[in-house]
């Protein structure tokens, strides 16, 4: 394997307590990656989403390649340099948003065949090129190229995009080139189907990656039937190498999954929440566009340390909010993903302390207690 490299420091049951150690820096696992779609996490400075705690993000093959181009990021000193952020960065492999952005695709064993849906040129995504294109960008850690199979899916097409997937990701292995601190994860798939999931595990494993996902959640399953397939496929996946759930979650769906084994998460919620009035706090979610905020003085959240919640009102927010100024947008994404780095942090020691139960059953009753009118 690579320099890449994962240890674990401590478990409670399933969950598990971790460090990676990549080119660009350390990462605590369990850990939850903002998603920096277009070289940007939306309405964030790099210095900002550092801030919030975030040691990792996310950025999207699909948007990267389309828009400004791999090979103009690559010449510009990569992904990095390029977006100011000098920690560690995941790259998703482009085939979920060619699946659910692009036009007119064409899927067969050789890649997908698509068009822009910026402005309706054609590109080609093959296993390999996904690979190279990530290798351009200078991504820590490289996602294989999947089918992210639609939901729902009969079983017999489950398997027949499972099947293709594991063809791609023995592909993507051949053309990655290893390097220090560097990783390619592999992505099971198989859709509800438990003895899918585990075939799909078990080609990964003989295939050999630096880290695994969990892939084709989160995609209307529903939450019952997400813990269902993480029970059964976590336990198929390398105890030494990290897990990836992609695009989860709700913070609900994060602590299950954490304490099914999972190490990394990714999910636009924080930021795209952050845009449309929508809070994370200790007390569930605010709509900060409700009147109710309107004469409020106090914090977003009273538990939170964040530059949002020390210097300003709901009362504030909610003007914003109404106003329609990109303030908004700013302040409170950053609370957000202020508050899903610190529910991180609060599992990884609960993890270490070995209360990692009696945590999990506190903040989901601070959640259903939820937010408290002002007096
Ligand atoms: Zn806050």
């Amino acid at each position: 394997m690579s320099g890449f490299a994962f240890t674990l420091l401590a478990r409670d049951g399933a969950a598990r307590r971790g460090r990676l150690v990549t080119a660009h820096g350390t990462v605590e696992t369990p850990a939850f990656m903002p998603v920096g779609t277009a070289a940007s996490v939306k309405a964030m400075r790099p210095d900002d989403v550092a801030a919030t705690g975030a040691e990792i993000i996310l950025g999207n093959t699909y948007h990267l390649m389309l828009r400004p181009g791999a090979e103009r990021i690559a010449a510009l000193g990569g992904l990095n340099r390029f977006m100011n952020w000098p920690k560690p960065i995941l790259t998703d492999s482009g085939g979920f948003q060619v699946m659910s952005l692009a036009k007119l695709r064409k899927i067969d064993e050789r890649g997908v065949i698509f068009r822009s849906h910026l402005d309706g040129s054609a590109y080609e995504l093959t296993p390999e090129r996904a690979v190279e294109i990530q290798y351009l960008l200078g991504a820590d850690i490289t996602m294989v190229l999947d089918e992210c199979t639609p939901f729902p899916a009969e079983e017999g097409d489950a398997e027949r995009s499972m099947a293709l997937s594991m063809h791609w990701a023995e592909r993507c292995k051949k053309a990655y080139v290893s390097r220090p601190g560097h990783a390619l994860f592999g992505i099971v798939q198989g859709s509800i189907y438990p003895a899918l999931r585990q075939r799909s595990a078990a080609a990964l494993r003989d295939i050999g990656f630096d880290g695994y996902a969990v892939g084709g959640l989160a995609v209307g399953e529903g939450q019952a039937a997400m813990f269902s397939v993480l029970d059964e496929t976590v336990p198929a996946l390398p105890l030494d190498r990290p897990r990836y759930l992609m695009g989860v979650g709700k913070p609900a769906d994060i602590i299950g999954a954490v304490m099914r084994g999972i190490d990394l998460f990714d999910c636009v919620l924080p930021t795209r929440s952050g845009r449309t009035a929508q809070a994370f706090t200790r007390r569930g979610t605010v709509n900060l566009r409700n009147a109710r905020h309107m004469d409020d003085p106090r914090p977003l959240d009273e538990g939170c340390a964040c530059a949002t919640c020390g210097q300003y009102t709901r009362a504030y927010l909610h003007h914003l909010v109404r106003a329609g100024e990109i303030l908004a947008s700013m302040l409170l994404t950053a609370h957000n993903l202020h508050y899903y780095a610190d529910l991180m942090r609060d599992l990884r020691t609960a993890i270490e302390t070995g209360t990692l139960g009696d945590v999990a059953v506190r903040i989901a009753a601070e959640h259903a207690a939820g937010d408290i009118p002002a007096r």
